[in-house]
């Protein structure tokens, strides 16, 4: 299965990005916490090392990844010079609102300054960027949905005295490569048009069975000896009764049932990736900043 995201208006977007970044003191890059690694866009990334930009890294939907790896991921990043990394949850604003002033310390000497100090929030859609912008700026600055959302141009907003954050679209990128695609699939970063469920259902089936086969047992029930990721999709449709005409198990169906559980948080506190246990995938590698 190939997974191909990129919308003409994404391209213009990046170019407004690049543009905007020269103004910019602070990035604050939102990632999604069950999947730090995919949901950084390795091309804004690359922009903004080029321009030695600092990054605040904000882990959000912490509320549904597993905590320890939320704090391995926090530890992976606030070992990279000019980063600073915070889990927050959208659920609880006290977390969001101590964005700008997590970002301000990237900036050291800064505060009190009369200098406009400048912020610029990056994420791909669907990490909850629009939520937390909400949040930040006390008012309804963007559409917040379920689905990849759509904004078309840069806004800045005053969050606080004398502080601007700039808002930006949610952004994939070109070439996506396909481990990325399917991680971003799975929490729902790429639009449903892109890929089949019962596919995405399936990889995901892999992955819990592999780290978290107890939260398995807890919502489904035991679990046949050496169930394989298939033998899941059945057992899900078997005990939720998920059956086509002539009574074989519905497994599309069923595959939904376990996006949709992972995806709300219903199967428990869940993180798909792991801080330096993959190889860079050849797209990565081609574009990684370089060393600094
Ligand atoms: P955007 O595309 O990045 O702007 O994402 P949205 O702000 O539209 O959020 C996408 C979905 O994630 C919405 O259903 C939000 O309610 C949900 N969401 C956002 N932040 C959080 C969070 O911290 N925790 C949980 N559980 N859901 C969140």
């Amino acid at each position: 299965m190939a997974i191909e995201w990129f919308p003409g208006h994404m391209v213009t977007a990046r170019k407004m990005v690049a543009e905007a970044m020269r103004d910019t003191d602070v990035v604050i890059e939102v990632l999604d916490a069950r999947v730090p690694r995919s949901s950084s866009n390795p091309a804004l990334e690359k922009l903004r090392r080029q321009r030695q930009r600092p990054a605040l890294k904000v882990l959000n939907k912490s509320d549904l990844a597993d905590p320890t790896l939320t704090q391995r991921w926090l530890a992976f990043y606030n070992a990279q010079p000019g980063v600073r990394a915070i889990a927050v949850s959208c659920k609880h604003p006290r977390e969001v609102t101590r964005i700008p002033e997590e970002a301000l310390r990237l900036v050291p000497g800064r505060e009190g300054s009369t200098r406009p100090f400048r912020m610029m929030i990056l994420g791909i859609p669907n990490v909850g960027k629009s939520t937390l912008m909400n949040t930040l700026v006390k008012r309804q600055v963007s559409k917040v949905g379920n689905e990849p959302a759509v904004t078309r141009t840069l806004l800045d907003h005053a969050v606080g005295k004398n502080a601007w954050l700039t808002d930006t679209p949610g952004m994939l990128w070109p070439g996506i490569d396909q481990r990325a695609a399917l991680k971003l699939a799975i929490s729902h970063s790429i639009g449903q048009n892109a890929y089949d469920d019962d596919a995405v259902g399936v990889e995901l089936a892999a992955d819990l069975l592999e780290h978290y086969p107890d939260l398995l047992v807890q919502r489904f029930g035991a679990l046949p000896d050496a169930c394989d990721q298939h033998g899941l999709i059945s057992v899900i449709a078997r005990v939720r009764g998920l059956m086509v005409k002539g009574g074989a198990p519905d497994l599309v169906k069923a595959a939904r049932v376990l996006l949709n559980e992972f995806r709300s948080g219903t199967l428990g506190r869940i993180t798909l990736e792991r801080p330096g246990s993959e190889p860079p995938s050849p797209e990565r590698q081609s574009t990684e900043p370089p060393s600094e």
